[in-house]
C-alpha cells in the first residue's frame, strides 16, 4: 500500500520494519517520523520490491546496517499479521 505518514497516524495504522538481512524487526514510531519528514511524506511498504522507503530515504537496519528492509503496515486495532 501507499499512503502518507499523516494518513497512517490519523487512521491508527502500525508500521513494522523487517530486515531481510538479519531478521531484526522494529515498530516504527510514526509520530517521530512525521516530526522528521512531515505528515505528507510518502510511505510505501513492500516485501519483495526492494528497500522500503519513508520520505525518500531507505531505512537502515539498526542491527546490521543493511538497507535490505521491508515494511509491514497493519490497520490499527487489529492484531498484526498478514495483510
Ligand atoms: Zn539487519
Amino acid at each position: 500500500m501507499t499512503g502518507t505518514l499523516g494518513t497512517l497516524i490519523s487512521e491508527h495504522y502500525s508500521v513494522t520494519a523487517y530486515c531481510n538481512g538479519c531478521g531484526h524487526r522494529a515498530e516504527i514510531d510514526l509520530e517521530a517520523m512525521a516530526r522528521i519528514y512531515g505528515d505528507a511524506a510518502a510511505v510505501r511498504g513492500s516485501a519483495d520490491r526492494g528497500p522500503a522507503r519513508i520520505g525518500g530515504r531507505a531505512l537502515v537496519c539498526g542491527k546490521c546496517r543493511a538497507r535490505n528492509t521491508a515494511l509491514r503496515i497493519s490497520p490499527g486495532g487489529l492484531p498484526s499479521g498478514r495483510l
